[in-house]
């Protein structure tokens, strides 16, 4: 039967029988989570996906329609599903003028609204498909406090709903940035001169294009922010703080730089880590060939490398090289990096060293104190409104998150030791407080980075998603 002839099943079928299965959070995480289960699962299973925003696959990071939003991995590499690398490739539909690059060599750089589409075309599919017995609903509710009951778990909503369910699956994904530590938080109230969410796009375009512009942080959401404004005629150069002035590398062709890992002892020590991949990188260098390589060379063996760390190590790498690293693997698609360049070269953005002390309204104006890197006195810059895009918050103790409280006031989680994460077991399972692994209770993707560290992008989440639906399908 074709695809598109298949009857989706009556749900209430199951709505006594059947093991439930909750997933809170629809983005890439939460909907492969979900579609792998669809098709795993060989006994009477609902799988009840949550999301706050009413949308299903996208997430936080695919749901821009700013088609001047690219993907920072190549296409060839951004298959959801780790058996079928060409799978993204080809779902581009070459006569969507956007895709076409994408598409053809698959060294080009899809919209990110193309890849929400994608993963939303992905789940309709396996919901389609599903065997009778599996019956999957996708539930529009945001989901704030949890509570066990009997071998299972009740799901709170924020409206007061409830959801019973056997298995929980904590698929929150990425927290916006944490405001900056200033004096006057009061500055925080104004909506009007300060944005706290830079991935809010309607907020962003609503800036006149005549008003001064400050951006926190130097990073890939800062980028983008200046597409955004950019596209909507921003007139008025754009000024962008950075502590360590850093700003992204760009992706760029090269031939792979071969595995100098495998088979080697781990380095127990970021510095000895760090000596290794320098090494390589001058090899690299006198051979015509280029760091990302070495770079990416080094990406399947992170997960080991990281947690061959001792803690000590791990601390290390988050206060010394954290910036540094995450420059260098997170990169722009060329065509972005491109815009940047010339808007640097037009004196459109103007980037400025130094750390933000205090923000504050005088006279019509916000100015914003800060502390040039290496003075030894502040200087005062004149702007009208501030936008935060210091990039994603991990600090776990203070992302202001009702369910992340809940469950740490609950004591059914712990921070991970370095609290840059929730702390999961080798299978994903959550770790109370006591130290005790809770029945059923499970977190995937960025809220597992204190265990893997480089479980943020879709080469790591795909197929984090596909081992652990095999896991949990394998139960029942
Ligand atoms: C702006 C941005 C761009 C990125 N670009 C790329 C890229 O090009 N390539 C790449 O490989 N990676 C990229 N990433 C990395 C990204 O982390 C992953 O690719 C992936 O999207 C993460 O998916 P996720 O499902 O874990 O999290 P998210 O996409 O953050 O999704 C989490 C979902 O959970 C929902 N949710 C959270 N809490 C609750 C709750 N309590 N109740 C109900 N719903 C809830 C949220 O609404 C959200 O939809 C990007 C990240 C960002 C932030």
């Amino acid at each position: 039967m074709a695809e598109s002839e298949r009857q989706p099943h009556p749900p209430a079928a199951l709505e006594a029988t059947g093991r439930r299965i909750g997933i809170i959070g629809a983005g890439f995480t939460g909907a492969l989570l979900a579609v792998h289960l669809i098709r795993q699962c060989r006994t009477p299973t609902q799988v009840l996906l949550f999301d706050r925003t009413g949308r299903f696959g996208p997430g936080l990071a695919y749901r821009t329609d700013d088609r001047g939003h690219l993907l920072n991995v190549r296409a060839a590499n951004m298959s959801a599903f780790p058996d079928q690398p060409d799978h993204f490739l080809r779902w581009l539909d070459p006569l969507d003028p956007g895709a076409n690059a994408a598409g053809a060599t698959g060294q080009a750089f899809a919209t990110r609204s193309q890849y929400g589409r994608y993963l939303q075309d992905i789940l309709e599919t396996a919901r389609r498909e599903a065997p009778p017995f599996v019956h999957f609903e996708p539930v529009f509710a945001d989901i704030t406090d949890l509570e066990p009951e009997g071998p299972g778990h009740r799901l709170i909503a924020a409206d007061g709903s409830g959801y019973r369910v056997d298995d929980v699956v904590l698929c929150l994904g990425n927290f916006p940035p944490r405001p900056p530590a200033i004096a006057n938080t009061g500055f925080f109230d104004d909506p009007r001169h300060y944005l706290s969410n830079p991935w809010d796009n309607a907020a962003i375009e609503a800036i006149p294009p005549d008003r001064p512009v400050l951006i926190l942080g130097s990073g890939l959401t800062m980028v983008d922010v200046v597409m955004t404004l950019t596209r909507m005629g921003h007139r008025t150069p754009l000024v962008v703080l950075s502590r360590h002035g850093l700003l992204p590398t760009v992706h760029r062709a090269s031939a792979p730089w071969p595995d100098f890992i495998a088979g080697t002892e781990l380095p127990a020590t970021v510095s000895g880590l760090f000596l290794l991949v320098r090494a390589q990188v001058r090899q690299a260098a006198r051979h015509g060939g280029d760091w990302r390589s070495v770079i990416d060379s080094l990406r399947p063996h992170l997960p080991a490398l990281w947690r061959g760390l001792p803690l000590s190590e791990r601390q290390r790498f988050l206060r010394r090289l954290r910036p540094y690293w995450d420059v260098h693997r997170h990169r722009t698609a060329p065509e972005i990096a491109g815009t940047i360049a010339r808007l640097w070269e037009r004196e459109m953005l103007r980037l400025v060293t130094g750390r933000l002390l205090d923000l504050e309204r005088k006279d019509g104006a916000t100015l914003a104190t800060i502390r040039p890197r290496g003075a030894d006195s502040d200087v005062t810059l004149t702007t009208d409104v501030v936008i935060n895009a210091t990039g994603l918050a991990t600090d776990i103790l203070s992302v202001p998150d009702a369910l992340i409280r809940n469950l740490l006031a609950r004591g059914l989680v712990r921070p991970d030791p370095l609290a840059i994460g929730l702390d999961v077991c080798d299978q994903c399972g959550l770790i109370d407080r006591a130290g005790q692994s809770v029945p059923n209770l499970y977190a995937l993707g960025p809220l597992t980075r204190g265990a893997w560290w480089e479980i943020t992008a879709v080469p790591e989440l795909r197929n984090q998603a596909a081992q652990f639906a095999r896991h949990l399908a394998g139960r029942y």
